[in-house]
C-alpha cells in the first residue's frame, strides 16, 4: 500500500480522478480528489478506487437501492427531483422511439414561466397538469440534444405533440385566420366542455 501511484486522469466506474487530496486518510493512506460524472466531486481512497469498491460520488449506490439513478445528488430523499425524472424518462423515450439522446442534466432548465404560453410553471406531484413543466423537443425531427429541448408548459407541450415546425405554422395561420389576429379574442372554446 506504501508504493504512491498517480492515479491522476484514471477513470474508475463513474469517477474521474482530478488530483491527489489534500489529507490522508487515518491509516495515513493517500486519498484522491474525483468529480463523478453527476459532477459531484468525492474524496476516495486509492485502494478504493483501485478495487473498484468505490465507482461513484454515492449516486450508484442510490441507484441501486432506488431503481432510479438520480445522478445529480440533488434530490431529497424518497423522491427522485423533478429534473432527472424528465431526464430520465427522456432517455427512455429516445430509446424506445430510436433518437438521439445526448443531454446532461445540466441542459434541462426550469424557467418560471413556460416560454411558449407565459404561464406560471408549477410542479404537481401526481399527473401533469396545464401549467406543469415538461420538456419539449423543439424540432420533433431531431433528438434529445443540447440546443434541441426546452422546458414548456404541458399544456404548450400537448399542444405541440409531435407537429414539425412547418406544421405549427400552419395551424397558426388557421387559428388566424378562424379567430383573428386579436390576441385579447375570447379563448378558443374547449373541445369537451
Ligand atoms: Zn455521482
Amino acid at each position: 500500500m506504501g508504493n504512491l501511484i498517480d492515479l491522476t486522469g484514471r477513470v474508475y466506474g463513474r469517477l474521474k480522478v482530478k488530483s491527489r487530496a489534500e489529507a490522508n486518510d487515518s491509516c495515513n493512506r493517500p486519498m484522491w480528489l474525483c468529480l463523478c460524472k453527476c459532477s459531484a466531486k468525492t474524496v476516495v481512497r486509492g485502494a478504493s478506487l483501485r478495487s473498484k469498491s468505490t465507482q461513484s460520488c454515492g449516486c450508484l449506490q442510490r441507484y441501486r437501492a432506488h431503481g432510479h439513478p438520480r445522478t445529480h445528488g440533488l434530490a431529497t430523499k424518497g423522491k427522485p427531483d423533478i429534473i432527472y425524472k424528465m431526464y430520465h424518462n427522456a432517455k427512455t423515450r429516445a430509446k424506445v422511439n430510436g433518437l438521439d439522446f445526448k443531454l446532461a442534466l445540466t441542459d434541462i432548465v426550469i424557467p418560471s414561466v413556460c416560454p411558449i404560453l407565459g404561464i406560471k410553471l408549477y410542479r404537481h406531484n401526481k399527473s401533469p397538469r396545464d401549467n406543469s413543466p415538461s420538456l419539449d423537443r423543439k424540432n420533433p425531427n431531431r433528438g434529445y440534444v443540447k440546443n434541441n429541448v426546452h422546458v414548456v408548459s404541458y399544456k404548450a407541450n400537448t399542444m405541440k405533440s409531435n407537429a414539425t415546425p412547418k406544421e405549427l405554422l400552419k395551424f397558426a395561420k388557421w387559428v388566424l385566420k378562424t379567430y383573428g389576429s386579436k390576441t385579447k379574442a375570447s379563448r378558443v372554446p374547449r373541445r369537451n366542455s
